[in-house]
């Protein structure tokens, strides 16, 4: 990146600044070396990413399109009504209606996102949908539920009678009002062994084949929260952001931390002034433990990132974070992502 720098200011001092600086200025400049060892790839948050980079692997392995696997990669999760933080089966909010938020977006800069959507599984191609077929990139509540049942999709019950159990548990001591990190203190982890948070999200990233790169991410968003409430998931920029020049990223944990600080733009914006895909990670969770260090102590917030030669790396507030990848040699590797407590 700093050669290609070098080599604008170079050809600009020649006196040659309207050759130098074509309209896709960056993507002209930036070359970065894709090899055979580092695409495809993909990873994805907490090892439930596992078996959703399994579903990728499968279109990227056929040299498939970095979109098309995210896609398929995030459905799996959405898919399992055992996974109680995305999908069917997902804890639903305060009034008992599972809502969910997702967000995609290409190599091309193109986007979709769905929030607050009920009785769809698949959020994820929902929110591919209004990328492809709408003017807009953001389609909410029953604006969203009406594009996707003009779509074809099919119209379901998400409240699992699991999901429904643990509300209604939740129902005897809570107020019915917001009360920060109640999810993290109310609950032991009972669905996800070794997670101590009751809330979680899908994220992942892919480099195909071709060098492009592709994000998704997907979940019912914080348990027991109030009716309306949109987290960072479906926000992009925040729970997901793609520059096919840099690299992507994407986030999990408390989404008002996040949207706070624009989280995933920022660690695509520091990967892009040099940072390692862990070292940006790391200064976009100092920012909020910074901004906020009572909260900080809390609560979850993990980064994870791929760049542009398919270096990966993540970093959480808490321990307890981890993310899979999948690629040539292993494809199903799970790393314990570093953390500032613990
Ligand atoms: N980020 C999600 C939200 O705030 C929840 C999570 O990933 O834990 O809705």
């Amino acid at each position: 990146m700093k050669y290609n720098r070098r080599k604008f200011i170079g050809l600009s001092a020649l006196g040659l600044p309207f050759l130098a600086a074509p309209k896709n200025f960056g993507h002209a400049l930036y070359q970065p070396e894709i090899t055979k060892e580092n695409a495809p790839i993909v990873i994805a948050t907490w090892d439930f990413g596992v078996a959703a980079n399994a579903a990728a692997w499968k279109v990227l392995k056929e040299g498939g399109l970095a979109l098309d696997a995210v896609e398929q990669g995030v459905r799996v999760p959405e898919a399992d009504p055992t996974n109680p933080t995305v999908g069917i089966g997902g804890y639903p909010d305060r009034d008992g209606k599972v809502t969910l938020d997702a967000c995609i977006m290409d190599h091309l800069g193109n986007c979709g996102s769905v929030a607050g959507l009920e009785h769809v599984v698949h959020a994820i191609s929902v929110a591919r949908k209004v990328m492809e077929k709408t003017p807009h990139v953001m389609l909410v509540g029953d604006g969203a539920l009406q594009f996707a049942m003009e779509e074809g999709f099919k119209k379901e019950n998400l409240l699992t009678a699991e999901s429904e159990k643990e509300w209604k548990k939740w129902l005897k001591t809570a107020q019915y009002k917001p009360i920060i990190n109640i999810e993290n203190k109310a609950f032991a982890p009972k669905r996800l062994p070794g997670n101590k948070f009751n809330h979680d999200t899908i994220g992942m990233l892919a480099l195909d084949a071709n060098g492009n790169l592709s994000g998704a991410c997907t979940t019912s968003g914080m348990a027991f929260k109030m009716h309306g409430r949109v987290g960072d998931s479906p926000i992009i920029g925040a729970g997901l952001y793609v520059d096919n020049e840099i690299g992507g990223a994407t986030s999990t944990g408390v989404g008002e931390e996040v949207i706070r600080n624009v989280g995933s733009f920022l660690v695509v914006e520091l990967m892009r002034q040099g940072y390692s895909p862990e070292e940006a990670c790391k200064e976009a969770v100092m920012r909020i433990i910074r901004k906020k260090p009572e909260t900080a102590k809390e609560i979850q917030v993990g980064f994870l990132a791929l760049n542009k030669k398919g270096q990966y790396g993540a970093y959480a507030i808490q321990k307890g974070f981890s993310f899979a990848v999948c690629h040539t040699e292993n494809q199903k590797l799970v790393v314990k992502g570093n953390s500032y407590y613990g």
